[in-house]
């Protein structure tokens, strides 16, 4: 059976204006050679700081936005070269969950429209009492009371509307959802109810995530695989105990010892990243990390290194380092568990 999603080489440059003192054209490298696959049910993370190229991978993928070069299959079949009409019917299988509640659903709508749209735009309700009867049964998924129907998003608070979004992403029966910093602008206690409720309707509808964060402490309690991404590529990927437990990438070690763990034996040196992420119009040289890399070295600036093998099955890592011995190269073992 396919990969739900496969990505190979997926590449987004924005070409910006030429500037008319220069005549050059400047380039942004959004991402820039992604390749990722994400089996059935499975819920594959991809963290990053802002600016990493996480949103973007997201949109390519939903084909919001077109990939410069590059493909995406969608169950097997190729999706990033088929146009707005072709790729309408699949948004039944796939769709998007944004950060902002408040902003994504139109606030004149009752809930009860906003959830029965695409129900209606996809004809899966024969009559109004139908529709009614799927509008109630989505509200139950996500936990919301049946009287919500009849109400408008400002009567419900960020979490209850997440809830909402997430009701509007399931109605036409998606099973592959991307979630773009779907909890984060959330309250701590509310973001883990809403995290508790994905896992719920993962296990009881089967679905398929790719679930965008800039925070690795969300993504350890949801993720079965994660990818971490700096400046439009992943440099490391791995499921998630290898990833927490063994870290490789000194990017991914940086963002791990910045995450707080309770017991203090559990604790590691923070390792403080110099500077902002570099301006993707004009990434480093070599190690495009090298610029805050606490243990860049001559190779770094003028090598790329690419994505091997490390550690246990399909973990993966992209620095220098990573070619000496693993005892060698031993990195801390930021969660004894
Ligand atoms: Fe750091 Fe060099 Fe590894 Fe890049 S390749 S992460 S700069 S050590």
């Amino acid at each position: 059976k396919p990969p739900v999603l496969a990505v190979e080489n997926l590449k987004k440059h924005y070409v910006l204006g030429s500037s008319w003192l220069s005549g050059e054209t400047k380039t942004v490298f959004a991402l820039d050679g992604v390749s990722l696959s994400i089996a059935s049910h499975e819920t594959l993370s991809i963290v990053g700081e802002s600016g990493s190229g996480k949103t973007t991978l997201g949109k390519v993928v939903m084909g919001l936005i077109p990939a410069t070069a590059g493909q995406v299959h969608l169950d097997g079949r190729r999706i990033d070269n088929l146009s707005a009409a072709q790729l309408r019917p699949l948004r039944r299988d796939m769709q998007l969950i944004f950060q902002d509640p408040f902003s994504s659903l139109n606030p004149r709508m009752k809930v009860r429209d906003i959830i029965g749209e695409p129900i209606v735009n996809f004809g899966l309700a024969s009559n109004k009492s139908e529709l009614r009867a799927l509008t109630a049964q989505l509200l139950e998924k996500v936990r919301l009371p049946a009287e919500a129907a009849d109400r408008y998003p400002h009567e419900f608070s960020g979490g209850q509307r997440q809830r909402i979004a997430i009701a509007r992403a399931l109605a036409p029966g998606a099973r592959f959802i991307v979630c773009d910093e779907a909890v984060s602008a959330l309250d701590v206690s509310v973001k883990a109810q809403i995290i508790n409720l994905l896992q719920e309707l993962q296990n009881d509808l089967g679905l398929t995530l790719l679930f965008i964060s800039h925070d690795l402490a969300i993504v350890e309690h949801l993720t079965h695989r994660v990818g971490v991404m700096y400046l439009g590529k992943i440099v490391e990927i791995a499921d998630r105990r290898s990833l927490f437990r063994a870290p490789q990438h000194p990017y991914t070690r940086a963002l791990l010892s910045a995450v707080p763990v309770p017991d203090p034996q559990r604790r590691t040196t923070r390792i403080a990243l110099k500077g902002d992420i570099p301006n993707p119009m004009n990434p480093p040289s070599g190690c495009r990390f090298r610029t805050r890399c606490p243990l860049a070295f001559e190779r770094c600036q003028h090598e790329e290194p690419i994505l091997r093998p490390r550690g246990s099955d399909g973990h993966l890592s992209a620095c220098h380092l990573d070619e000496l011995p693993v005892a060698t190269a031993s990195v801390h073992d930021h969660r004894k568990t």
